[in-house]
């Protein structure tokens, strides 16, 4: 027995001297049987699907292990720096069929479940498609770790296990309905608990001073409600090179003797309540993008989250280095993604000097050399402030913290600017008023070495507006990190047919490499690879079309041109603007106005957050013209319009490769970076957008000619915004007049009176911030160039291909490798095997 125990003395389990699992396909079949009918009991008479699902994944997930600990291993004994990507969101989506691409063992797989008789692409259907996030910024941790794993990088993603991630989105009567997601019900075959690394989190209570074994003045926070937060590791597979790094998710827990407190008293259904609360920090995921939210649970999911990761971290350091913490900010870093996990600067401030007795200013050296800060968004509604009653309720020793290192950056920005009262006010940590807030990216910038915009305008115009005071005081910390996304997901795993060709035409290295694409250019202008290019565009779409048929019950002719617009329901991503032209397009059929008609097949998909009343509007305005035209035997064959419900990673896997036609519409200067536009672009989708976040920087990697622009520029936007009249511009333009005439007359929602009002406001309105009704003019001429060029097949081809060819510099290997070059510095390692 004790031959068999992790001890310390004994921490390799390489004396178990167990060969290698198989990685052909009689090992997975037999790994498989055995799962089945040994772990889960189950037989031929099974009808439920989800255990020969979860058979395959514990198949797998052995296959996994001893990479896992190798890796694992191979950091410990390097001792070498490592970085913690500190997130409140992994939209990591399905992991069975990622593993199996990265393990090289889909082909094995296939086989060994075709010897028992299975389909392995029926059981991967049945995996849940893990929701931990709400769009862009999660799914970006999610490519990014996968970039890390296979790039080598000692990197760790820290998050939360939701028991609920993002609502299921239903569409009744065009409405937009939520339903819990509880995606841990059936348990969660990839994870693996670690109670060994629990840790106990304190909330309220009260702060009080003492003096401490050498005398010193020393601060303890005490009569705290504590939590514990328990691990549940994940892996993260890189691709084909041993290295499996780990995403580590906290559940919070209730501590045993808060019960027992209550117990004895004599009140078990108040200590019962109490437990509820504490694991209540973990229990959902806020379905919120782009907005702040300011509810008390909020900030106790993200202290929750920073004060479990960083004691995790020096707890690792604490045992491979000792309390000796003077290289820790050489070998540490944090890269904070947005400020949801930014209170992590003063809790590692907190942990160093209460718990581990560092004085203030070495513990500030510390901080202020590990944590960086990525920046996801310009919308002022997005960038969270905490009421400073609110910390001090539930956070009271933090922000004692956040105060004083407030007050010695204030003595900084005095120094740097004497007597100018109006810059300290504006650059403070706390927001002065009637209920002062904590300006949680003003924390993060004063705490960290590095702080980065996610695309190249997003970055300039971080530095020239919103942290402009910050920029002029500290130039050397501000840089750009252009997003990326995975190409072994995004284009490997969910295009295995354009795989094919590319493997074929340039060889495999484009995988890990994604520059090679550009190879593809010179064939562009051949004929038979353009027909075979065709070929496989229209199987997906019609993959693409199959589901929308199942789900939205409507046919599209995968001869149209397939224009998509899916993402987060927001203003500025201005799904308006394009319902707008589709309304305008039926009005066109409606008048016989379709010479040289491009048939188009609109496709629209995308959650509203459920407190956000307009944009639900606008998924109801979607779903009643979707139904209007789809109905109208005048459009047969010329327009199609489907609102795809549930919009998440799954679906996007056969959206991105069924795609012809990209929309990319917001409103310049207020996308960050967009990555949706990246997974299209690699699949071969022509781009239709505005000059905004990484748009810009996609037309300038296909060229202008090979990208639909329209629309007024972000300095375009902020001229105009004095000046600007809706009411003007529709009177004057007889096409958007008579969009807007349908729109008042209720055309489309005949027995639903006024539903639309508030969307027709927003439209007139001359403070409408997202100038809709200005880029309407030149989104029309746009979209009559895409449906023109898409009549000219091999033009259109070309496109297609120098699109996807152009799409290297958009993996997030190149963005992780920029990461690592100017902001981590941590070497590649290799586990041994
Ligand atoms: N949601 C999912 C499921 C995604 O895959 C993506 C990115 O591709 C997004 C949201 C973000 O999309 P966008 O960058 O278009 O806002």
């Amino acid at each position: 027995m004790s031959s068999l125990t992790n001890s310390p003395q004994n921490p390799s389990n390489a004396h178990l001297d167990l060969p290698p699992l198989p990685m052909d396909a009689d090992g997975i079949a037999e790994g498989f049987s055995r799962y089945y009918a040994y772990t889960f009991g189950r037989d031929q008479d099974c009808q439920s699907a989800y255990y020969p699902y979860k058979a395959l994944t514990m198949t797998l997930r052995d296959r996994l292990m001893e990479r896992w600990n190798q890796t694992r291993r191979a950091y410990d004994d390097s001792k070498c720096k490592r970085t913690y990507y500190l997130s409140l969101e992994f939209l990591m989506g399905r992991a069975l069929s990622n593993a199996m691409l990265n393990l090289n063992l889909n082909q094995a797989a296939e086989q060994g479940l075709y010897q028992l008789g299975r389909v392995l692409e029926e059981i991967a259907s049945n995996e849940p498609d893990p929701g931990l996030g709400n769009g862009g910024l999660g799914r970006l941790a999610a490519c990014f770790l996968d970039s890390c794993a296979t790039l080598q990088l000692p990197v760790r993603g820290y998050g939360l296990r939701y028991e609920y991630g993002m609502f299921r989105q239903q569409i009744e009567n065009g409405a937009q309905i939520e339903e819990p997601d509880h995606w841990l019900r059936d348990g969660n075959p990839w994870e693996q608990e670690r109670p060994e690394f629990t840790q106990r989190i304190q909330f309220y209570g009260r702060t009080e001073s003492y003096k401490d074994h050498s005398g010193r003045l020393a601060v303890r926070w005490v009569d705290t409600h504590d939590v514990l937060a328990v691990p549940y590791d994940i892996p993260v597979p890189g691709y084909r090179n041993n290295t499996v790094n780990t995403l580590r998710l906290w559940k919070a827990a209730a501590t045993d003797e808060f019960d027992l407190g209550e117990f004895n008293a004599g009140s078990y259904p108040e200590s019962v309540a109490q437990k509820n609360d504490a694991e209540h920090i973990t229990m959902v995921l806020y379905p919120n993008d782009a907005s702040e939210n300011g509810k008390e649970l909020r900030l106790r999911q993200q202290f929750f989250l920073a004060s479990a990761s960083i004691k995790d971290v020096l707890r690792d350091w604490i045992r491979l280095h000792g309390r000796d913490f003077s290289r820790f900010a050489e070998l540490n870093s944090f890269q904070l993604n947005d400020t949801h996990p930014a209170v992590s600067v003063a809790e590692l401030m907190r942990q160093l000097i209460d718990e581990q007795h560092l004085e203030w200013d070495e513990a500030w050296a510390i901080t202020s050399q590990t944590m960086a800060y990525t920046n996801h968004t310009l919308l002022p509604e997005a960038l969270e402030r905490w009421p400073v009653r609110l910390f001090q309720l539930l956070l009271p020793r933090i922000l004692e913290i956040i105060y004083e290192i407030n007050a010695r950056f204030l003595d900084e920005v005095s120094q740097h600017w004497p007597g100018d009262i109006d810059r300290l006010r504006r650059m403070s940590l706390i927001e002065e008023g009637d209920d002062p807030q904590v300006r949680m990216a003003y924390l993060a910038i004063v705490g960290s070495y590095s702080v980065n915009g996610v695309a190249a305008l997003h970055s300039q115009l971080l530095v020239e507006g919103l942290f402009r005071d910050f920029h002029e005081l500290w130039p050397h910390k501000f840089n750009n990190k252009t997003n990326g996304v995975t190409p072994r997901r995004w284009l490997a795993q969910c295009n295995p047919g354009l795989r094919g060709l590319l493997d074929e035409t340039i060889g495999s290295d484009w995988v890990c490499n994604l520059d090679q694409l550009s190879r593809l250019v010179p064939h562009a202008d051949d004929p038979a690879f353009r027909e075979r290019w065709h070929a496989i565009k229209q199987e997906n779409k019609q993959r693409l079309a199959d589901q929308v048929a199942e789900i939205c019950r409507v046919d599209l002719p995968v001869d149209a041109l397939f224009d998509v617009q899916v993402k987060r329901i927001h203003e500025y991503k201005r799904q308006l603007l394009n319902i707008l032209h589709v309304i305008h397009l039926y009005s066109r059929i409606k008048q016989g106005d379709t010479q040289n008609w491009t048939p188009r097949c609109v496709l629209f998909g995308g959650k509203a957050a459920p407190g956000y009343v307009m944009a639900k509007q606008i998924i109801k305005l979607i779903n009643n013209v979707a139904k209007v035209v789809n109905k109208d035997p005048a459009t047969e064959g010329l327009l199609r319009v489907a609102f795809i419900p549930d919009y998440r990673v799954s679906l996007m896997e056969v959206i991105a490769p069924g795609t012809d036609l990209s929309e990319q519409i917001s409103t310049a200067g207020k996308e960050a970076s967009g990555t949706g536009n990246m997974k299209f672009m690699m699949n071969g989708a022509v781009t239709i957008g505005t000059l905004d976040g990484a748009n810009i920087e996609i037309r300038e990697q296909v060229g202008e000619e090979n990208f639909f622009l329209f629309g007024l520029t972000a300095a375009g936007v902020e001229s105009l915004r004095n000046h600007y009249d809706p009411n003007g511009i529709i009177a004057s333009d007889p096409v958007l007049r008579n969009v807007i005439n349908l729109l008042e007359c209720g055309h489309f929602n005949q027995f639903e009176p006024g539903i639309f009002d508030a969307i027709i406001h927003s439209i007139r309105n001359p403070h409408d911030p997202w100038m809709t009704a200005a880029d309407f003019d030149s989104y029309v001429e746009a979209q009559e160039q895409a449906a023109a060029t898409y009549r000219d097949r091999e033009r259109w081809l070309r496109m297609s291909i120098l699109n996807a060819a152009s799409s290297g510099y958009f993996s997030s290997d190149r963005t992780i490798a920029e990461y690592n070059q100017d902001i981590w510095k941590l070497p590649t390692i290799q586990p041994s095997r």
